[in-house]
């Protein structure tokens, strides 16, 4: 059933709208806003009359607004996890799993927008006194992706008003709804009009540009594709903003011989399978020393048999279906691929008959780096298995390639263990953990998956510019 989303109307003057759609079922579930470039520069002028006052207000009460929110979220982290998996297909657990890790981002901000801190510097006359202030970057853009509809709005719309910007929020076609209601937590919370306003659309190219050549915002703050990522870097060039990309990913999950096996295969279920395998940090090349391989695998395939497949609202299913057809195509592309060059299939390998985007988790062996497979971000549940035989063999392998993410890598070795961290080129490293995000820890990727980091106090420079006084006395 398709219905209208009357309280989202004053985020677009556009009387058009596009239909948001259950990826598990491929039904209508509500109609949003469809927000033309016209609507995108009445956004951007509301945000621009807001900032003066946002700015203005003590960082107190920026934080005050932000904790309430936060309570809010966790109150309702039911309703807003069954509006995420209607909307993005994740199973219930997991989706309420991440608006309580959405939530956190604001409680971590708060923190940190009273922890906005200046200096002073000995001057070189004693008549004079030198000083430093951290002020907001001003109006802020920021574009998230689907694959998590709560955090990525979280990680970037938290640290911007904590630092006292205001923001225009374009959300990703798939999944406005938990946008949405994450903003309308806000104003409850008491976030002055024109703070946050969000433009759904169906047009993002159009948006993107006036977001993009308007000369009033002043960031850029974006989570999704290298490509579309480095469209952006090229385009905000030239009013030169300030842009902070969260980009593609292509994590290596490495095996040493000496790791817990059982600690590594459990650890491989939740960082490939979690959302599908849809996340810009899930393993997507798993590496083991031939002298465990099979042991590896022997505790890896009865894991990816106990999941369950179907509709995230059910009870007990772990795996949701995949955002959309194009998902499902490259995830069989993948498959075809592999098998077409000797991979085999120890699990799965086929999308399920019926509606909805599913796919079966599967595990592939024999893999080759050659294949598609290890190459490129395969954005689904697939788990394909290749062995080492030496330390800087894996390393040299896990670097290849332009991605620098997240990397993971389990042993028991001490020294190993040092050595290893520095050398793979990633912004992340999960030394023995499979889920290292956390709000309070900086999250930004090496190389072509990105540019600054969110979370930590990192999060919170992204929207700070640095001002020197120098005061003649
Ligand atoms: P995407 O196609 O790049 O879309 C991301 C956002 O950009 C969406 O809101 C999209 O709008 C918008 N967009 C597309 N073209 C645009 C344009 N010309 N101007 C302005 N905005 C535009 O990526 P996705 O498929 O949604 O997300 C998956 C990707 O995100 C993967 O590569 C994944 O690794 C990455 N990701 C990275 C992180 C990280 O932290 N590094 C986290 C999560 C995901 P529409 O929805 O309307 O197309």
């Amino acid at each position: 059933m398709t219905e209208t989303l009357s309280r989202t109307e004053r985020r677009a003057s556009s009387t058009r709208t596009f239909t948001v759609h259950n990826p598990a079922t491929l039904e209508g579930i509500a109609d949003v806003p469809d927000a033309t470039a016209d609507d995108a520069r009445a956004a951007i002028a509301s945000a621009a009359r807001a900032l003066p006052a946002w700015t203005a207000v003590t960082a107190l009460e920026r934080a005050r607004v932000l904790r309430r929110a936060e309570a809010i979220m966790l109150e309702r982290a039911d309703a807003l996890g069954r509006t995420l998996t209607l909307e993005g297909g994740k199973p219930l657990a997991e989706a309420r799993g991440e608006i309580a890790y959405a939530a956190s981002f604001f409680g971590w901000f708060a923190g940190e927008a009273e922890r906005v801190y200046g200096r002073t510097i000995p001057a070189s006359s004693p008549s004079k006194r030198l000083m430093v202030i951290r002020q907001p970057v001003g109006v802020v853009a920021a574009i998230t992706p689907w694959n998590f509809p709560a955090a990525m709005v979280t990680r970037k719309v938290g640290p911007a008003i904590a630092a006292g910007c205001s923001v225009v929020l374009k959300p990703a076609e798939q999944t406005p709804l938990t946008a949405i209601a994450i903003a309308d937590i806000l104003t409850e919370a008491g976030l002055p009009e024109g703070v946050l306003t969000v433009v759904t659309t169906s047009d993002p190219a159009a948006v993107g540009n006036e977001l993009l050549h308007s000369d009033i915002v002043r960031k850029i703050t974006f989570t999704g594709s290298t490509e579309v990522g480095k469209y952006l870097m090229r385009e905000a060039a030239g009013s030169v903003k300030r842009v902070s990309l969260e980009l593609g990913g292509h994590a290596p999950f490495i095996v040493f011989g000496d790791a817990d096996i059982e600690a590594a295969a459990k650890g491989a279920i939740a960082s490939k399978f979690r959302n599908a395998g849809q996340t810009c940090v899930c393993a997507n090349r798993i590496y083991v020393h031939a002298s465990v391989a099979d042991k590896f695998t022997d505790a890896f395939v009865p894991l990816v048999q106990s999941l369950k497949v179907g509709n995230g609202v059910d009870a007990g299913v772990t795996i949701g279906p995949l955002i959309d057809q194009a998902g499902v195509n490259k995830v069989e592309t993948h498959v075809a691929d592999a098998t077409s060059h000797g991979a085999h299939v120890r699990i799965g390998g086929h999308r399920p008959s019926g509606r909805g985007y599913f796919f079966e988790p599967t595990v592939l062996t024999d893999v080759k780096d050659s294949m598609l497979v290890m190459r490129e971000e395969t954005f689904g549940p697939v788990a394909p298995i290749a062995t080492f035989e030496s330390e800087d063999e894996v390393i040299e392998r896990a670097n290849r390639g332009p991605y620098g993410l997240a990397g993971y890598f389990y042993t028991r070795d001490l020294s190993r263990a040092w050595r290893v961290a520095e050398r793979l080129q990633y912004g992340i490293i999960g030394l023995n953990d499979a889920l290292p995000s956390v709000a309070q820890a900086p999250f930004g990727g090496f190389k072509e998956s990105g540019l600054g980091s969110e979370g930590g106090s990192e999060g919170m420079e992204a929207f700070l510019e640095t001002k020197y006084v120098s005061i003649g006395l």
